[in-house]
Protein backbone atom coordinates (compact mmCIF):
# COMPACT_ATOMS: atom_id res chain seq x y z
CA UNK A 1 0.00 0.00 0.00
CA UNK A 2 0.97 3.72 -0.52
CA UNK A 3 2.85 4.95 2.14
CA UNK A 4 0.85 8.03 2.38
CA UNK A 5 -2.05 6.12 2.96
CA UNK A 6 -0.31 4.06 5.89
CA UNK A 7 0.86 7.48 7.51
CA UNK A 8 -2.62 8.29 7.46
CA UNK A 9 -4.34 5.17 8.80
CA UNK A 10 -0.98 5.50 11.91
CA UNK A 11 -1.85 9.49 12.82
CA UNK A 12 -5.34 8.37 12.96
CA UNK A 13 -4.76 5.90 15.51
CA UNK A 14 -3.20 8.20 17.65
CA UNK A 15 -7.16 9.38 18.56
CA UNK A 16 -7.58 5.60 20.17
CA UNK A 17 -4.50 5.99 22.34
CA UNK A 18 -3.84 10.15 23.68
CA UNK A 19 -5.96 9.43 26.63
CA UNK A 20 -3.28 7.51 28.26
CA UNK A 21 -0.81 9.74 27.39
CA UNK A 22 -2.88 12.30 30.11
CA UNK A 23 -3.15 9.14 32.60
CA UNK A 24 0.64 8.30 32.58
CA UNK A 25 2.80 11.04 31.22
CA UNK A 26 6.25 10.47 31.40
CA UNK A 27 6.24 6.88 30.66
CA UNK A 28 7.00 4.88 27.79
CA UNK A 29 4.37 2.32 27.80
CA UNK A 30 1.98 4.24 26.41
CA UNK A 31 3.60 4.04 23.50
CA UNK A 32 4.47 0.87 23.07
CA UNK A 33 1.10 -0.81 21.86
CA UNK A 34 0.66 2.43 19.08
CA UNK A 35 3.90 1.20 18.07
CA UNK A 36 3.49 -1.95 17.68
CA UNK A 37 -0.16 -2.02 16.30
CA UNK A 38 0.78 0.51 13.88
CA UNK A 39 3.43 -1.92 12.52
CA UNK A 40 0.73 -4.89 12.28
CA UNK A 41 -1.73 -2.79 10.82
CA UNK A 42 1.05 -1.73 8.25
CA UNK A 43 1.55 -5.65 7.45
CA UNK A 44 -2.46 -5.64 7.58
CA UNK A 45 -2.66 -3.32 4.98
CA UNK A 46 0.06 -4.31 2.62
CA UNK A 47 -1.81 -7.51 2.92
CA UNK A 48 -5.27 -6.60 1.35
CA UNK A 49 -5.95 -5.39 -2.25
CA UNK A 50 -4.15 -2.17 -2.87
CA UNK A 51 -2.83 0.33 -5.79
CA UNK A 52 0.22 2.19 -6.11
CA UNK A 53 -2.10 4.97 -7.77
CA UNK A 54 0.64 7.60 -6.77
CA UNK A 55 4.15 7.59 -8.11
CA UNK A 56 6.76 6.85 -5.10
CA UNK A 57 8.13 10.40 -5.08
CA UNK A 58 4.65 12.58 -4.36
CA UNK A 59 3.65 9.04 -2.32
CA UNK A 60 6.36 9.74 -0.29
CA UNK A 61 6.37 13.67 -0.04
CA UNK A 62 2.65 13.52 1.38
CA UNK A 63 3.97 10.95 3.62
CA UNK A 64 6.17 13.70 4.87
CA UNK A 65 3.93 16.75 4.95
CA UNK A 66 1.29 14.74 6.98
CA UNK A 67 3.70 15.05 10.27
CA UNK A 68 4.93 18.19 9.32
CA UNK A 69 1.36 19.55 9.59
CA UNK A 70 0.81 17.37 12.75
CA UNK A 71 3.88 19.07 14.42
CA UNK A 72 2.25 23.07 13.76
CA UNK A 73 -1.45 21.96 15.09
CA UNK A 74 -1.31 19.33 17.77
CA UNK A 75 -0.24 20.29 21.80
CA UNK A 76 2.93 19.39 22.39
CA UNK A 77 2.09 16.68 24.75
CA UNK A 78 0.42 14.40 22.09
CA UNK A 79 3.43 15.06 19.66
CA UNK A 80 5.74 11.76 20.65
CA UNK A 81 2.04 9.64 20.69
CA UNK A 82 1.28 10.81 16.92
CA UNK A 83 5.11 10.52 15.61
CA UNK A 84 5.22 7.22 17.50
CA UNK A 85 1.90 5.76 15.51
CA UNK A 86 3.30 7.47 12.52
CA UNK A 87 6.70 5.44 12.95
CA UNK A 88 5.13 2.33 13.10
CA UNK A 89 2.94 3.15 10.28
CA UNK A 90 6.05 3.35 7.99
CA UNK A 91 8.80 1.97 9.61
CA UNK A 92 8.09 -1.39 7.47
CA UNK A 93 8.35 0.27 3.93
CA UNK A 94 11.37 2.36 5.42
CA UNK A 95 13.20 -0.24 6.43
CA UNK A 96 12.31 -2.95 4.06
CA UNK A 97 12.09 -0.26 0.97
CA UNK A 98 14.54 2.60 1.53
CA UNK A 99 17.05 1.72 4.42
CA UNK A 100 18.00 -1.66 3.55
CA UNK A 101 17.75 -0.38 -0.44
CA UNK A 102 20.61 2.33 0.22
CA UNK A 103 22.44 0.20 2.21
CA UNK A 104 22.64 -2.84 -0.12
CA UNK A 105 21.18 -5.71 0.93
CA UNK A 106 19.29 -6.51 -1.63
CA UNK A 107 15.93 -8.52 -1.55
CA UNK A 108 16.26 -9.01 2.05
CA UNK A 109 13.12 -8.03 3.53
CA UNK A 110 12.69 -7.65 7.49
CA UNK A 111 8.93 -7.53 7.54
CA UNK A 112 7.28 -10.81 5.80
CA UNK A 113 4.22 -9.40 3.84
CA UNK A 114 7.54 -7.64 1.69
CA UNK A 115 8.84 -10.65 1.36
CA UNK A 116 9.40 -11.42 -2.60
CA UNK A 117 7.20 -14.05 -2.62
CA UNK A 118 4.29 -12.91 -0.63
CA UNK A 119 4.82 -9.72 -2.74
CA UNK A 120 4.74 -11.50 -6.11
CA UNK A 121 2.07 -14.00 -5.01
CA UNK A 122 -0.56 -10.39 -4.05
CA UNK A 123 0.28 -9.33 -7.66
CA UNK A 124 -0.78 -12.14 -9.08
CA UNK A 125 -3.97 -12.35 -7.11
CA UNK A 126 -5.07 -8.58 -6.67
CA UNK A 127 -5.14 -8.20 -10.58
CA UNK A 128 -8.14 -5.72 -10.59
CA UNK A 129 -7.32 -2.29 -10.31
CA UNK A 130 -10.71 -1.15 -9.84
CA UNK A 131 -10.98 -3.44 -6.33
CA UNK A 132 -7.16 -2.46 -5.62
CA UNK A 133 -8.47 1.60 -5.61
CA UNK A 134 -11.44 0.66 -4.00
CA UNK A 135 -9.41 -0.69 -0.79
CA UNK A 136 -7.23 2.41 -0.77
CA UNK A 137 -10.20 4.71 -0.72
CA UNK A 138 -11.73 2.69 1.61
CA UNK A 139 -8.70 2.84 3.98
CA UNK A 140 -8.80 6.82 3.69
CA UNK A 141 -12.22 6.54 4.26
CA UNK A 142 -11.50 4.28 7.55
CA UNK A 143 -9.53 7.96 8.59
CA UNK A 144 -12.09 9.90 7.96
CA UNK A 145 -14.79 7.73 9.57
CA UNK A 146 -12.15 7.91 13.09
CA UNK A 147 -11.25 11.64 12.41
CA UNK A 148 -15.66 12.08 12.52
CA UNK A 149 -16.47 9.96 15.02
CA UNK A 150 -13.51 11.23 17.67
CA UNK A 151 -14.30 14.44 16.51
CA UNK A 152 -14.24 16.04 20.09
CA UNK A 153 -10.86 14.05 20.63
CA UNK A 154 -9.40 15.69 17.99
CA UNK A 155 -10.80 19.18 18.89
CA UNK A 156 -8.79 18.10 22.68
CA UNK A 157 -5.43 17.11 20.69
CA UNK A 158 -5.10 20.36 18.50
CA UNK A 159 -3.60 23.89 19.93
CA UNK A 160 -5.74 26.43 20.88
CA UNK A 161 -8.17 24.62 23.10
ZN1 LIG B 1 4.75 -1.98 3.18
Amino acid sequence: MMVSIHAAVGVSTSLLFYKKVDTEPNKIKPYITPLLLNVALHGMFDLIPHSHLIPAIPDIIIALLIPALLILFVKKKYLILILTCYLGSVLPDVLDLGVFRVLGFGAFRMFPWHFIGVYNFLNAIYTDQFINVLFDVLAVLVCFVLLFWKRKDVQLMLRGE
